[in-house]
């Protein structure tokens, strides 16, 4: 692959795993937008800036603002190794945790802040294009927002109920609490994410939708290798 393949979805669609596999699978390389705002947030409950965690709206919190921008993000684009660094430590495990899964909706509602990691993340895709290589990005504002011009734009779902499985099954071989609730969770989420006024989460109109709630891993992969190499 040369070019860029754009994947976004709802959580519990098995958008991490696929995204990466596609991507070692293409020899390409492979960036986790989630795990920027998760990073981000990170930053944030950890300066201890004042979070209204049921925010939608896009614009204030000046101070949740600035502690972002004042993060060190890294990211690796290597699909066998994506490892996330927040101010040089890694943060891979952390950024999965309860706490964070919390408060990254209210985050990344605000305009600000989406500006910030949008250019980001344009940067780590123009080098790769640059280096010649090609690259799966994985969001929910990718095809509509962040690439539009990519090559291959996907937009996974699944039902409710195996989303919520999936998200369990995670948390578990994870060895992690998931919290009280995991389908209350992905749920409150997604409408977070789908009805905040900056950049909701919703398929771009030239994205092959692929619904994965029958299909194993193998079966979407297969599936998003022949879209990719068409
Ligand atoms: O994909 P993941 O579940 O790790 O994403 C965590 C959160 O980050 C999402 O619930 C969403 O609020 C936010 N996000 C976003 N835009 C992206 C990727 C993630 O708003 N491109």
């Amino acid at each position: 692959l040369r070019g860029v393949v754009a994947v976004d979805g709802p959580s519990g669609t098995g958008k991490s795993t696929t995204a990466r596999g596609l991507a070692m699978r293409l020899g390409a390389r492979y960036l986790d937008t989630g795990a920027m705002y998760r990073a981000a947030t990170l930053a944030v409950l950890r300066a201890g800036a004042p979070l209204d965690v049921a925010a939608t709206t896009a614009d204030g919190h000046d101070d949740v603002v600035a502690v972002v921008l004042g993060a060190r993000l890294d990211l690796s684009t290597d699909p066998a190794e994506p490892r996330v660094r927040l101010d040089g430590e890694d943060v891979g495990a952390e950024i999965r945790g309860s706490e964070v899964t919390g408060a990254v909706s209210a985050v990344s509602a605000l305009t600000a802040v989406r500006a910030h990691l949008v250019a980001e993340q344009r940067r780590v895709v123009d080098e790769a294009l640059a280096a010649g290589a090609g690259i799966v990005v994985e969001g929910r504002d990718i095809g509509t927002v962040v690439l539009p011009d990519a090559g291959l734009k996907v937009f996974l779902t699944a039902s409710a109920l195996v989303r919520a499985g999936r998200r369990d099954a995670e948390n578990t071989a994870a060895g992690r609490s998931g919290g009280p609730d995991v389908a209350a969770d992905l749920a409150r989420r997604d409408t977070l994410d789908s009805s905040r006024a900056a950049s909701p989460l919703r398929p771009a109109d030239d994205a092959v939708e692929v619904d994965t709630s029958a299909l194993d891993i193998d079966g979407v992969l297969d599936r998003l290798q022949d879209l990719a190499e068409d």
